[in-house]
């Protein structure tokens, strides 16, 4: 049997297919990521070519004669733009399929991805479908405006307004932008009014409603009742009320909603449609103008490719979300003959999500390794070790539970006795060398059984290999470390040979939160990632995909690593590539001074030490010319490992 599983083993070839398997590639990534025949992740950025295929080892290998060092996160322009055309032509199939008598707005939300390069290129490649801006603050709507070129295109604010906002949402009105002032808090309508009235201008006002419909995943307070945004169905009420006595319900046009971020059930999604709507046709019947219905976000972006509603993934395709929000539309206002709004969604996540690759290399790695045990125990070997021996020789298939409850109370006895006294450093080595050698059979072993015991079932992660790779976690990837979210990793060449070591990563911050152990599976989550052997003489690159959305701004300077060096590409039709843009990411100078240092005055600082270390004769002038180099040099450099 064993002889037989071995010969399969060495004899089976492994091929790319079983490593696009393995890594999940062409079910999470969108069309956009595949394998080519020598083994390299490449990117397909053109959805009509998929011939166009640019192997991410080239781009790396492009990025180094640059003189630019890992890690480096890339960006996709081809990718945002086709993501644009992907929602857009979404609504549009949709809006044709059942005769929706009006049509569909997309704004950008520019909280998702700040980034100047982001937000200009969503307008750039945005303008063909009118797509607009959501801002939340009043930095995002000055960010916003120096993008709105497109009159047609509208733009949402909300987030908590005060007088500087509100006025530069009311010249952004006069100026001819479609500016819509959502109200999140019912003072703010008083503010809005005043400031309105005194610049002369009707304003767009809109009203963000909390829905009683609640949905799964991790950002469910975002909607229902205990949402901490948002108005109540009597504040809405007093809103229109007060806008009926001022004779100013034709400016009340909009209702919005948000019910949270990554909405993994279209369930949830048909059912906030389904309530908003109801909300609208009250609205209506209140005799507000109306005009627009805007559901926020919430469209999901499937991170592990399962196609579920684990949090995650996405059980519906953009195809469905749009198909289903315009039904729900039509059926519940067609009812009332209420005309056809123009529906604007507040898509950020699946909008830019796919756009951005994070690629590192990998500095070491600790392997998981059992010592062999001595042919012969020592004489004087402690009965409690020997007894944990026994342990080991009785193992079978069928006590593998038992041993390993066994393995555990004898090894906690030699700590205990070590601990003592009674047992010497050797013994207590030897006892933990056999210990790991029960656990890496019972690991192997239990992978026969049908039922693995509960305890049993993660004993893996402990035999993993630990692969250091040089990015932060902090940094790169907040949103792995404080809300546990999965995104696809896997090595980005070398994926014509089988990857035989089980990793989990970790960061150079060497915070024990700095690493990735949870990776994505098609049934769960995986709990350690196949990684291949380091070679001598070759760096092993990584990449980490679906990183554009949310992890930016969100990361922050924890060890000062700072942001990484930033390369944009643009793919033409013909295959070539363009390196269009390239930011350097943060030196050690740039991120001490975002905490208040003064590097010129470090610089002083640091010269009079050497300066001492003279008139004490530790270091000659010229070691002190040598030192001071290396220090500003440090100031200069890169805050990651640099080769
Ligand atoms: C965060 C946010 C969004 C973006 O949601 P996604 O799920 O990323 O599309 C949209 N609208 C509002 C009001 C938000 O707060």
């Amino acid at each position: 049997m064993v002889a037989n599983v071995l010969k399969k083993d060495t004899l089976e070839r492994w091929t790319i297919e079983n490593s696009v398997d393995l890594y999940g590639i062409r079910t999470w990534g969108a069309g956009y990521f595949n394998v080519s025949k020598n083994g390299d992740v490449v990117v397909t950025p053109l959805p009509e070519k998929k011939d166009v295929a640019v192997s991410l080892m080239d781009i790396i290998s492009g990025i180094k004669d640059r003189g630019l060092d890992m890690p480096v996160l890339l960006r996709f322009q081809n990718i945002l733009d086709s993501q644009l055309s992907r929602l857009h032509e979404s609504f549009r199939t949709a809006i044709e399929l059942v005769g929706y008598q009006s049509q569909y707005k997309g704004v950008y939300p520019i909280k998702v991805n700040q980034q100047q390069q982001v937000v200009e290129e969503v307008a750039q490649f945005g303008s063909r479908y009118h797509h607009g801006f959501e801002a939340g603050s009043k930095a995002e709507l000055i960010a916003a405006l120096s993008v709105m070129k497109d009159r047609e295109a509208c733009l949402v604010l909300n987030g908590y307004k005060d007088e500087e906002f509100v006025d530069l949402g009311l010249y952004a009105c006069k100026m001819g932008i479609k500016c819509f002032f959502v109200l999140e808090m019912p003072s703010e309508l008083e503010l809005i009014l005043e400031r309105a009235e005194r610049l002369h201008i009707r304003p767009n006002i809109g009203v963000r409603v909390k829905l009683s419909t609640k949905a799964g995943g991790h950002w469910t307070e975002s909607g229902g009742d205990r949402s901490i945004f948002g108005l109540s169905t009597t504040q809405v009420i007093d809103v229109i009320d007060r806008l009926r006595e001022k004779d100013m319900l034709d400016c009340m046009q909009l209702l919005h909603y948000h019910l949270g971020s990554q909405i993994p059930n279209i369930r949830d999604i048909r059912a906030a449609t389904l309530e908003a709507c109801r909300m609208y046709a009250g609205l209506v019947d209140e005799g507000a103008a109306m005009g627009y219905l805007d559901l926020g976000g919430g469209l999901a972006v499937d991170y592990d490719g399962s196609h579920t509603n684990f949090t995650n993934s996405r059980n519906y395709t953009i195809g469905e979300y749009c198909a289903d929000i315009i039904e729900t539309i039509m059926a519940t206002l067609d009812d009332k003959e209420i005309a056809h709004p123009i529906i604007i969604t507040e898509s950020g996540r699946a909008t830019v999500a796919y756009y951005s690759v994070l690629l590192f290399n990998i500095l070491d790695v600790s392997r998981f390794e059992t010592r062999p045990l001595p042919r012969k125990f020592p004489k004087d070997t402690p009965e409690l070790i020997l007894n944990l021996h026994e342990v080991l020789k009785s193992m079978s298939i069928r006590n593998l539970q038992e041993c390993y409850n066994d393995a555990l109370y004898y090894r906690d006895e030699i700590r205990q006795h070590f601990k003592h006294g009674n047992i010497s450093l050797r013994e207590r080595s030897l006892g933990e060398i056999i210990f790991w050698h029960i656990v890496k059979r019972i690991a192997r072993d239990s992978k026969k059984l049908k039922h693995v015991p509960k305890e049993l079932r993660d004993i893996d992660i402990a035999l993993s290999d630990i692969y250091y790779g040089n990015f932060s976690v902090f940094q790169s990837l907040p949103d792995v470390w404080a809300i546990d979210h999965l995104f696809p990793v896997m090595p980005v060449h070398r994926l014509q040979e089988k990857p035989p070591r089980q990793a989990v990563l970790a960061d150079i911050t060497c915070d024990c939160d700095g690493k990735i152990d949870r990776f994505i599976d098609l049934h769960g989550v995986r709990s350690s990632l196949p990684l291949h052997e380091l070679r001598n003489d070759e760096e092993y690159y990584l990449g980490v995909f679906l990183v554009g959305a949310y992890q930016e701004t969100l990361g922050d300077l924890h060890n000062l690593l700072g942001d990484t060096n930033v390369v944009s590409i643009r793919v033409k039709e013909n295959g070539d590539y363009q390196f269009t843009r390239e930011i350097e990411g943060d030196s050690v100078a740039d991120v001490l001074s975002y905490v208040e240092y003064d590097p010129k005055v470090m610089l002083i600082q640091f010269r009079e030490i050497a300066e001492q270390a003279i008139r004490k004769g530790l270091i000659t002038a010229q070691e002190r010319k040598k030192i001071m180099k290396a220090y500003d040099a440090g100031l200069r450099g890169y805050t990651y490992f640099e080769r």
